[in-house]
C-alpha cells in the first residue's frame, strides 16, 4: 500500500495502478494521469442475504471485505465500481454499515434496497416503491400518563426528530423527512421500462426496529405520515447519508401487505436486487457521461 501511494503521488500511475490511485485509501482520482477519469463506487445495502448475495454473486473480478459484522463485496458490474453491503437488520446495524461504508469506499451514491411491508392498500406483493421520502417510524415523545393509565400507541401523535437543526432543544417534535437525491431518483425511473413483476412508484418509506402487524397503527402511519411501506433500515441510512452529504436513494419492493391480504412471498428479495442494478446500471451511466 505504501510503494502504491508513493507510485500515485510521483505520479508514475500506470493503468495497473489506477484503480489503487482512486480506492479510498487515496481518497481521491489522481489528476496527473492521462487516463480516463473513473467513477467512485455506488454501495448497494441490503439487510439479509436474500437481500444482497444475488447481487453480490453478478459482481465481476469481486472481492470481500469484512469490518465487524458487515460484509462488503467490491467488483464490477457491466464495468461500474460497485459495492454490495450486507448491513444486517434493523436501525443500529445499517447505520453503522452505511458510516463504515462512506469512511472506507467514498461512494458517490447509496442505494438502501430490499424487502417491505405495504401500508398502503392499493400496492401489491411486487410492486416497488421509490422513496422519494424516507421517515423514522419509530421515534416519539409519548403522552404523559400515570400508573395504571396504560398505554395507547394511537395517542403517540407527537414525532421525535433524533436529527434537529437545533441541538440546544432537549425535545424537537417533528417528522423528519428525509429527500431522495434527484439523480438516482431519475434513474430509477428510467430503470422502470425493465421490470414486469409489477408496478414501480414513488412514495415514502418507514423505518423502525419494529414489525407492525395492527392494522389500525398501519392506517395511522398511512395518514399522518403518508407511509406507502414499512422497513426496519432505510430512514437510519438516509439519516447518516444526509450527514456525510452523500446522495441516497431508498428502493423497496413489497413482500407482504395486511392491509390488502397480501402473503409474504421471498421472491421478492431478488426481484428488487435485479431491479436496482439496473437503476445503478442507469445512474452509472449518467454520471460517467457527465465525466467526459
Ligand atoms: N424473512 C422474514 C422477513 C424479514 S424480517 C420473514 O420470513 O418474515 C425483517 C426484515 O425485512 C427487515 O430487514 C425489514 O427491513 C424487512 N421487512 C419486510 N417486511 C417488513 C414489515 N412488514 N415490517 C418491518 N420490516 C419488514
Amino acid at each position: 500500500m505504501l510503494l502504491k501511494k508513493i507510485l500515485c503521488t510521483l505520479g508514475i500511475c500506470s493503468s495497473m495502478f489506477l484503480a489503487a490511485c482512486n480506492d479510498s485509501d487515496s481518497g481521491k482520482t489522481n489528476s496527473n494521469s492521462t487516463a480516463q477519469k473513473s467513477l467512485q463506487p455506488i454501495i448497494i445495502q441490503g439487510a439479509l442475504p436474500v437481500e444482497s448475495e444475488q447481487m453480490a454473486s453478478k459482481l465481476s473480478n469481486s472481492t470481500v471485505e469484512t469490518f465487524g459484522g458487515w460484509t462488503f463485496w467490491k467488483g464490477t458490474y457491466q464495468g461500474y465500481p460497485v459495492i454490495i453491503s450486507k448491513t444486517r437488520m434493523g436501525m443500529s446495524n445499517s447505520a453503522a454499515a452505511t458510516a463504515i461504508a462512506i469512511e472506507r469506499y467514498k461512494p458517490i451514491a447509496i442505494i438502501n434496497q430490499g424487502t417491505s411491508g405495504g401500508h398502503d392498500p392499493d400496492l401489491n406483493v411486487y410492486d416497488i416503491v421509490l422513496g422519494r421520502y424516507t421517515t423514522n417510524i419509530g421515534a416519539f415523545r409519548t403522552p404523559k400518563k400515570a400508573v395504571g393509565e396504560g398505554s395507547n400507541s394511537l395517542e403517540w401523535t407527537e414525532a421525535f426528530d433524533v436529527l434537529p437543526t437545533d441541538e440546544s432543544d432537549p425535545e424537537p417534535i417533528a417528522i423528519r423527512k428525509f429527500e431522495a437525491d434527484k439523480d438516482l431518483l431519475l434513474a430509477a425511473q428510467r430503470a422502470k421500462t425493465n421490470y414486469s413483476k409489477g408496478r414501480v412508484v414513488e412514495g415514502t418509506i418507514g423505518s423502525a426496529d419494529v414489525w407492525n402487524n395492527e392494522l389500525d397503527r398501519i392506517a395511522f402511519f398511512h395518514k399522518n405520515y403518508g407511509t406507502s411501506v414499512e422497513e426496519m433500515e432505510a430512514a437510519s441510512v438516509a439519516q447518516i447519508a444526509s450527514q456525510y452529504k452523500v446522495p441516497f436513494l431508498g428502493v423497496r419492493i413489497l413482500s407482504n401487505n395486511i392491509t390488502n391480504g397480501g402473503a409474504y412471498d421471498p421472491g421478492t428479495g431478488e426481484a428488487c436486487q435485479h431491479y436496482v442494478l439496473d437503476v445503478v446500471v442507469e445512474y452509472m451511466k449518467a454520471k460517467q457521461a457527465a465525466l467526459k
